[in-house]
């Protein structure tokens, strides 16, 4: 990405239990520190210990709207500490009710989400022959990563990977707020002619009326990943304008509640949704993938690939992949059970 080069992935996973024994888990997945946004494995698991834990104890879990609301009081920011939580109790109602999470979301509005696939290599053939393999495989969508590089680099990156994977494979491209604004002008001028189906997060994330202006001078439609965290963030870009897709993630919008609201008010503005990833094993992919297939305005796939570069996994069955997609889940609760020897694996000591 624009800002890190990921070798490990810190994780945060909660585990809730009903008087009666129910077990509900969560997960936080923060790239390797406070590099994404401001949390990190530490402040999450600080959070949830000393701020969150001691007052949820003892509480009805099955109010999870009452719960979200008392927690966003009681925890200013910290949305990951507070997804973990909230994913939590979703996967603790749904065991309770013997129902996945989706059919308490409204149902499935799909059986199965197209899956992009990041290209982010530092060599250039390597990331084109990556291509071409997945292409063989089965994938129709990439989103290419840039912004680590000067931005003449990178267009030869979309113009060989253009070329290695023919018209008919879906191409994007993601900046991480690597660019200002002169340069994002310059750099989606550069690459619109190798047909982009969007320009994720050119700008930093505070700059929105920069967002708006730039999605009105260039011809291919933004993305809004890291300026669209909360419901109040999506309302802002979607009367700013110029942003035509919002990046739904259920870590950065504090928990599946305030996710779906922004894909409410997307489908209200008009705007369609992208299901984004913080790199997560397959309990964290399960709660994303539950929205996913519940949030109608999800109409450009999503991006639910942790459990595909994860060197291990702590569920006992993985979420499944199938012809460039992630397949729905139909278990009670996330749809994933969590295997707590597989997990006692990787804690850190
Ligand atoms: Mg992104």
């Amino acid at each position: 990405m624009s800002f890190t080069t990921l070798k490990t992935m810190n994780f945060v996973f909660v585990r809730v239990e009903t008087r009666d024994g129910l077990v509900g888990w969560g997960e936080a997945a923060c790239l390797g520190g406070p590099t994404w946004s401001e949390e990190s494995a530490e402040s999450v698991a600080a959070t949830i210990e000393r701020y969150i834990a001691p007052w949820l104890i003892g509480r009805e879990a099955t109010q999870i709207e009452a719960l979200r609301v008392e927690m966003s009081r009681r925890v200013q920011g910290n949305p990951f500490a507070r997804a973990a939580i909230e994913m939590a109790l979703w996967d603790l109602n749904g065991r309770a009710l013997g129902v996945p999470v989706h059919r308490l979301l409204g149902g499935r509005a799909r059986d199965r989400v197209p899956l992009s696939w990041s290209l982010a290599v530092a060599d250039p053939a390597a990331e084109v022959d990556e291509a071409r393999e997945k292409v063989a495989r089965g994938h129709r969508i990439f989103k290419i990563k840039t912004a680590a590089h000067p931005l003449a680099e990178d267009v030869r990156r979309i113009e060989a990977i253009r070329a290695a994977v023919g018209p008919g494979v879906s191409l994007r491209v993601d900046a991480n707020q690597g660019w200002d604004r002169a340069t994002a002008l310059k750099a989606i001028r550069a690459i619109t002619p190798y047909d982009l189906d969007f320009v994720e997060q050119p700008l930093p994330r505070w700059d929105l009326e920069g967002m708006a202006e730039l999605g009105r001078r260039v011809d291919v439609p933004l993305m809004a990943d890291e300026s669209c965290f909360s419901p109040h963030d999506a309302l802002a870009i979607a009367r700013l304008g110029g942003v035509g897709i919002l990046g739904l993630k259920i870590t950065k919008s504090a928990g599946l509640l305030g996710t779906m609201a922004i894909a409410r008010i997307a489908e209200a503005a008009g705007l369609g949704c992208y299901v984004g990833c913080m790199i997560e094993t397959s309990l964290g992919t399960a709660a994303y993938l539950q929205v996913a297939l519940a949030a109608t305005p999800v109409t450009w796939g999503c991006e639910l690939f942790g459990p595909l570069l994860l060197a291990g996994d702590v569920t006992r069955e993985p979420v499944r992949y199938a012809d460039g997609a992630i397949l729905a889940l139909d278990g009670p609760g996330l749809g994933v059970d969590v295997d707590e020897a597989a997990l006692k694996q990787w804690i850190r000591h």
